[in-house]
């Protein structure tokens, strides 16, 4: 017998003795059979788990494929990761003109992020031609990463060398040795001689002459810096131009074949300029005085960060907005033979500092895992849908998908309300969860102190999260404000909204705190190109990308204030009329507020006892209300129930039977709430109520109330969702995957709101009978707060309360409205000042680190040429001229007009354009014809007039994409000053 293997111990053949099974021993035969049967099924087991590998497998392979697909990786004919290894040589070397040469090149493919080692050595035997000696990607590119990190210290001091001009060649030296080497530059390809000292190394000298290797020490191509700079500028813009977009696209204009092997030296040299220029930045922080810890955190923001002296305290003082996105996922294994380690720059918040707050959230979620009914769902107070929604979405996230397929998860980022981000987060085989946000609330609280805000969807349950973790504590003396962002909070139970929502808070201003869903749409971009990177490469794109995005909202500061200001000014006159109408005074508005929080507290706080009554009540309703269906039903004949669903033609037995299921059905449901009723009655300790006495009816007629208010209230939160949901389904750039999951919920949604519906009219059947019944279509047209008619009719007190009327819940909004504008003017007084100090002083900051380099001696201690760093960050310097000349121009704006009524800077720092820049802007105004409406004169005054057509509610893109001859003008001018 063979033995078999996987068979377990103790179960010996060796124990059966032949002479049992001879003799027939019954004993010895059940024994064999036992044991045929033990084995029997022990290999069913094994196929069985065997079969079950392979389907896992298959679906995570599926769902990688389809991840790939989503990132659009599976277009391209070069996406090895799936190919069988003994076909991996076929594609690189499928190059005919000097495929040696290629495939040599091919060694160092290191940076290919989406290679992988999988499914070597299986197919190894159907291998077709011999393969090349075996070798270890890792250590090779361990190898690799080790070089270029050895040569990067020569290749900053070469890279700074190359922007002073301070390269001689001296041509005739017998130390020079000449190579020749393929360059790119941004639009063509060229063959170039390279001059090499004998100490320096090929990739110091093409750095010396603006270019970066491909390879470190045997480098066959060179990219130009420029067109490096080039492609870092485009993929700060938009992150999705990755290195083979671009390459294609090089090779297209200089006429050269597209490689796979290009593409990769390309990534090899963008990541040494992207070292080069960290480390640049490191020295050019010193110089200008910003290597502090958390400098960027604390002063990236002008109007957030640069208090003045002498200025009023605000409350809260900084405000800050926190999200996740779960678009920037990195697939588990990517990159894996990829081992560099980036330090991410502090905003980065590292995993091992959010992980320190994971345990303080599991230990309390676990007690809660109690699945309610959904009758219960609807009477639980405390919990807001959109955080019991986030609460099942996070559990779904924990799903195998999540950890089997993906080892970054998204981010998580927390920015001021001018969308300036201050931290970001990797998530890590997780969904959203409350660790990050802890990890946030932390760093705030030690960076920023006293009297912060933060923001979040699902701020009311956060508040309560943080306040019970280790962060308790400070949280309460520093006084951090943990709310609800406006457009997510619009969702949330209204008892939530009058604690959590900006617009009933004070001192927010008509700030809406959705800033990081902005940001997100634009990081979104950065998805495609970092779902299969590496580590390194996945902190480096986001990064640059971020590098990026901060640049463009600080550009966009003034204009953020602009706005705000001019919108303000709008509210506070449309209110102001619209409340003029009233009778009602801002005491009456705020009292209402407080009597409705009271309201709710009330509801809390009901009695268990009180609350057990209003819930039997309504059993009891829900009873009678089954009960009486059940005699309808009873007395209908079968013909008339079932031919709307059967037809009219149905045979007399089929209709019996059809009845006679459908009232087993029903009798189902009264058992059930027969027996809910009884249990509620043993806990009461009561008899059942007879249904005339006065304690029931009084119970009941609450519980009538209290179930209508709760469903016209759940009614008005899913048309809040789902006009959300229309209004993103709309948007242009939603992927793929999210219009998929919108166009669910919006089905789900409509689903849900037609019971809701259903709920709301029986309910008002009972409570009045002969209402008209509310439609689907009636109520999806009507738009959100409209419902709430529904309630008037009623007698209950609650519902002659002011404030459940819509006329003066809208009145209520106005005011609030009003004074959030207020407060916003106050604000925008304090910021305003902040980014005309900033801007102020800018420019000098920049002009004295320049000059003081530029005064450095070449052999200072500063190992670099300080005359390259000048040249570097007067590079630096121009760009931001530029931003803070439009500062100051959109600053003047501000203060022109005439409802500005907050400080202003000294005459000494009013704004004045540039001379020349001038000059440029009135010879373009003479040289167009006067018919074009410029008038010549008045353009060559002395300042520049506001651009008074630009309508009110100019969002950025307006200005952005508005610009005029006149701005076109204004913006060469600046050009020409330099
Ligand atoms: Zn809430
Ligand atoms: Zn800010």
């Amino acid at each position: 017998m063979p033995r078999a293997t996987g068979r377990p111990e103790g179960v010996r053949s060796s124990s059966i003795n032949a002479a049992d099974i001879l003799s027939g021993g019954s004993k010895a035969t059940s024994r064999i059979l036992r044991e045929k049967d033990l084995w029997e099924r022990e290999q069913e087991f094994e196929r069985e788990k065997e079969r079950w590998r392979r389907e896992m497998e298959g679906m995570a392979r599926c769902r990688m494929v389809e991840a790939k697909q989503e990132a659009g990786l599976m277009l391209d004919d070069e996406d090895d990761a799936w190919v069988p290894a003994e076909f991996e040589n076929g594609i690189v070397s499928d190059d005919e003109e000097g495929g040696k040469a290629a495939e040599e090149e091919d060694d160092d493919e290191s940076s290919s992020d989406e290679s992988t080692d999988e499914g070597e050595g299986e197919n190894r035997l159907y291998s077709k031609k011999p393969r090349r000696q075996k070798h270890n990607r890792t250590d090779d590119n361990a190898a690799l990463h080790k070089e270029w990190a050895r040569i990067a210290p020569d290749l900053l001091v070469a890279y700074l060398e190359h922007l002073a001009q301070e390269i001689t060649h001296p041509a005739d030296s017998a130390d020079v040795h000449h190579f020749k080497i393929l360059v790119f530059g941004a639009d063509k390809a060229y063959q170039t001689v390279v001059p090499q000292r004998s100490e320096d190394s090929a990739a110091v000298a093409l750095a010396r002459i603006g270019c970066l290797p491909g390879h470190p020490t045997r480098p066959r191509v060179a990219f130009e810096i420029r067109g490096l700079e080039q492609h870092r500028q485009l993929r700060m813009a938009l992150p999705s131009c990755t290195a083979m977009p671009w390459m294609k696209a090089v090779c297209q204009l200089s006429n050269m074949k597209y490689r796979e092997s290009l593409r990769e030296s390309f990534g090899l040299a963008l990541d040494a300029y992207l070292a080069i220029l960290r480390d640049v930045q490191k020295l050019v922080d010193k110089e200008l005085g910003r290597d502090e810890k958390d400098w960027y955190a604390k002063y990236a923001c002008p109007p957030c960060g640069n208090k003045l002296p002498g200025e009023k305290k605000m409350d809260p003082e900084r405000m800050h907005a926190s999200d996740g996105n779960e678009s920037q996922k990195r697939l588990l294994n990517s990159g894996h033979t990829d081992h560099r380690d980036l330090l991410p720059p502090t905003f980065w918040i590292s995993p091992e500092d959010v992980d320190k707050f994971a345990d303080e959230v599991k230990r309390r979620d676990k007690g809660k895992k109690k699945k309610k009914t959904e009758e219960e769902e609807e009477e639980d107070d405390g919990v807001c849908p959109s955080v019991q929604t986030w609460k099942a979405e996070r559990a779904q996230a924990e799903d195998v998908a999540y950890t089997a397929i993906f080892k970054q998860t998204g981010v998580y980022l927390c920015s001021c309300r001018h969308g300036i981000v201050e931290f970001i987060e990797q998530m890590i085989q997780s969904g959203e969860q409350a660790k990050y946000c802890l990890a946030v609330a932390d760093r705030i609280l030690e960076i920023y102190g006293e009297d912060q805000l933060l923001a979040t969807d699902i701020g009311c349950s956060m508040k309560e999260t943080i306040k019970k973790s280790s962060l308790g504590n400070r949280m309460a003396t520093l006084r951090l404000r943990v709310v609800v962002n406006a457009f997510h909070g619009w969702a949330h139970k209204r008892e939530c909204q009058l604690y959590n929502h900006p617009l009933f808070l004070k001192g927010l201003g008509i700030e809406d705190l959705e800033v990081c869903e902005r940001i997100f749409s634009s990081l979104n971009g950065v998805a495609h190109a970092v779902r299969h990177a590496s580590h390194f490469h996945y902190i480096q794109f986001i990064t640059l990308h971020l590098d990026g995005l901060r640049r463009d909202k600080y550009g966009a500061l003034t204009k953020f204030m602009r706005n705000n200001h001019r919108q303000s000014i709008k509210i506070i006159a449309d209110n102001t009329k619209l409340l003029a109408a009233r009778k009602e005074t801002s005491k009456d508005y705020v009292s209402w507020l407080e009597d409705e929080r009271a309201y709710y507290k009330a509801l809390r706080k009901e009695s268990p006892l009180d609350q057990l009554k209003t819930k039997y009540a309504a059993v009891r309703l829900d009873l009678e209300v089954q009960q009486l269906a059940l005699q309808k039903f009873e007395a209908t004949p079968a013909r008339e129930l079932a031919t709307r669903v059967l037809g009219a033609a149905t045979a007399p037995h089929l209709l019996e039977s059809y009845k006679e299921r459908e009232r087993i059905i029903a009798y189902r449901k009264l058992t059930n709430l027969d027996k809910r009723a009884a249990a509620l009655e043993r806990d009461l300790g009561i008899e059942r109520w007879d249904a005339k006495s006065p304690e029931f009816l009084a119970a009941q007629q609450y519980a009538v109330q209290r179930k209508l208010i709760l469903a016209v209230q759940k009614l008005e939160r899913l048309l809040v969702a789902r006009l959300q949901e229309l209004s993103r389904s709309h948007l242009r750039r939603v992927g793929y995957k999210e219009r998929k999951h919108l166009a669910k919920a919006i089905t789900r949604r409509g689903s849900a709101i037609r019971n809701a519906i259903t709920n709301v009219n029986r309910l008002r059947a009972i409570h009045r009978p002969g209402a008209p019944k509310l439609s689907y279509k009636e109520v999806v047209d009507m738009g959100y707060s409209a419902e709430l008619d529904v309630l008037k009719e009623s007698s209950h007190d609650i519902l002659h309360k002011p404030w459940m009327d819509r006329k003066n819940r809208e009145a209520q909004t106005a005011f609030f409205k009003l004074e959030r504008a207020k407060e916003e003017l106050d604000r925008l007084h304090h910021e305003i000042p902040r980014m005309q100090d900033w801007v102020d002083k800018e420019d000098d900051i920049y002009d004295s680190a320049i000059e003081r380099l530029r005064g450095t001696p070449q052999d200072s201690s500063l190992g670099v040429s300080p005359r390259g760093l000048a040249v570097y960050l007067e590079r630096e310097a121009a760009a931001r001229r530029i931003q803070n000349d439009e500062h100051r121009r959109v600053l003047d704006e501000i203060y022109r007009d005439k409802s500005y009524t907050g400080p202003r800077p000294p005459p000494t720092h009013v704004y004045r354009p540039r001379p020349r820049a001038l000059a440029f802007r009135s010879s373009i105004a003479t040289r167009s014809s006067p018919k074009d409406g410029m008038d010549v004169d008045e353009e060559a005054g002395m300042s520049v007039a506001p651009d008074d057509e630009e309508s009110s509610s100019s969002e950025d893109e307006a200005d952005e994409g508005g610009d005029d001859v006149e701005g076109i003008a204004r913006d060469f001018g600046d050009l020409l000053v330099r």
